[in-house]
């Protein structure tokens, strides 16, 4: 991308500036998507749009804040309480997140979601369209904003638009349940360039397209009603030194300010996940549960930590799931545990990633086991953060991380029999075979970073 011309990124949240800043970032805890977009952001400058996450009762405002933070200038809009419950909580948590996850029997359908939802699209075009200067790339991430550069072409906008995928494509067929589906996947063609995780997704994405318009696929381009765009595969990453940094010696790690030991005799089975229903967090209680089951000699050997941090609590799905956790954890704690050893720690709060870059290298087995996930960037930091005596990732199949680290265990988190052979068959791994595994996933992880995956789809978007 040529120096002048200015990125400008828009999705749906906007992380609070202290998440921006160089200095400030150790301390921040993120989601997948702004953890990769902020390297991008710290790299390049720009200027990143979106939602500031505040709501107010009154009709919201639709002028941007525009903070200047040196190189990256961050603008964002309030929503009403009622935009945030339709648009937010209603179609992109209820509908649109369960149904690109192949979880059809969750989703929500109701035309009153959809037509909220187009309405913010439109209300971001606005706002975003008097911040735009020629020569902008634009950016757009995920599900939330859909239509956003559809809108922005009605507007008036002309100059480079993209479009990045985090989460997966269902199959055509889960996605015809959408009402909405032939709308939205033509709005996709307002872009010059669509980006997915995986190849999977893209032939999901291009067999939609096929199912629901009248259109032609020739050398990535899809053409329809007088519209096209490109398609493409764009792996996300992280930035591997950011978990490879030399610990603190002045302070505790976090395993010994929780009291586990880090003892060669006892192991250690980690799980960071955000609390979602897509996460297979009660699928992956209920292997821990069989291993202890199967396996008596490890009670009172290994500790699994689970940390889950609070995520969209006010979607009734996401209560349930918490209840749900909170249940499982209390059932098999208060079946296996014994005098000086209980089986979980469940710890319900989010942790700075200097402090996830020490619980990963501490632990002996990594379970990353979605039922369906975009990517899922825990996966990769868990395999950057090993050292000479690595830790075992046990991943599920159905995470885009599966796609290129092959190397992992791979599991089907609903097969909770082969999940907690997995789990004994990873406690048990001798180190020559976890150093293979280990050095090879390595390689991929350094492969696909976050500065790679934006070069590439900036690059790409360029020259369309
Ligand atoms: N994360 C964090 N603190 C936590 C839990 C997670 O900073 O307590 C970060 C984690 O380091 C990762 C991101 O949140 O970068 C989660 O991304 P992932 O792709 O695994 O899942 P998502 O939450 O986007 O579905």
């Amino acid at each position: 991308m040529r120096s002048n011309n200015r990125l400008v990124v828009v999705s749906n949240r906007v992380p609070p500036s202290e998440a921006i800043s160089p200095e400030r970032s150790r301390d921040m805890p993120v989601g997948g998507l702004v953890s990769a977009v902020k390297v991008a952001m710290q790299q390049k400058g720009g200027l990143w749009f979106g939602w500031s996450g505040g709501s107010t009762q009154r009709r919201s405002s639709d002028q941007p804040e525009v903070k200047d933070l040196g190189g990256v200038k961050l603008a964002t809009i309030d929503l009403s309480e009622d935009e945030v419950s339709l648009f937010y909580t209603g179609y992109a948590n209820r509908t649109l997140w369960p149904l690109l996850h192949f979880l059809p029997s969750r989703v929500i359908i109701r035309r009153d979601l959809y037509r909220a939802y187009r309405r913010i699209n439109r209300k971001f075009a606005e706002a975003l369209c008097a911040l735009l200067e020629p020569g902008d790339i634009v950016w757009v991430h995920d599900f939330h904003l859909f239509h956003l550069g559809q809108e922005l072409r009605r507007l008036g906008w002309e100059g480079k638009l993209g479009f990045f995928l985090h989460v997966p494509f269902p199959s055509a067929d889960i996605f015809s349940i959408l009402p909405w589906a032939g709308d939205t996947l033509k709005s996709l063609l307002s872009y010059d360039l669509v980006g997915v995780q995986t190849e999977r997704y893209l032939r999901n994405l291009i067999d939609s397209l096929d199912t629901e318009l009248d259109g032609t696929y020739t050398d990535g381009v899809f053409t329809a009603e007088g519209l096209s765009a490109k398609f493409g595969v764009y792996e996300i990453g992280i930035e591997p030194s950011i978990f490879q940094q030399a610990p603190d010696d002045r302070v505790r790690s976090p395993m010994e300010k929780l009291s586990i030991s880090t003892a060669p005799d006892h192991k250690i089975i980690l799980g960071v996940d955000r609390l979602d229903y897509t996460k297979g967090i009660p699928q992956r209680l209920r292997a821990l549960e069989r291993l202890l089951e199967l396996h008596s000699a490890f009670r009172g050997r290994v500790t699994y930590v689970q940390i889950s941090s609070p995520s969209r609590t006010r979607v009734p799905e996401y209560i349930q799931e918490k209840e749900q956790v909170d249940r499982l954890v209390g059932h098999i704690n208060g079946r296996f545990s014994e005098a000086g050893w209980v089986p979980i720690r469940y710890l319900y709060r989010s942790f700075p990633q200097h402090e996830l870059a020490e619980l990963y290298r501490d632990a002996d087995v990594g379970m990353v086991t979605p039922l369906r996930d975009g990517m899922n960037l825990v996966a990769k930091e868990f395999v950057a953060a090993q050292r000479d005596d690595p830790g075992v990732l046990v991943l599920s199949r159905f995470s885009g991380a599966a796609s290129s680290l092959v190397d992992a265990v791979i599991v089907n988190p609903y097969d909770i029999d082969g999940t907690a052979e997995a789990m004994y068959r990873a406690l048990r791994m001798g180190l020559s075979e976890r150093k293979r595994r280990c050095s090879a996933m390595m390689d991929a992880v350094n492969k696909h970073t976050a500065t790679s995956w934006s070069e590439a789809f900036t690059r790409d978007l360029s020259e369309t």
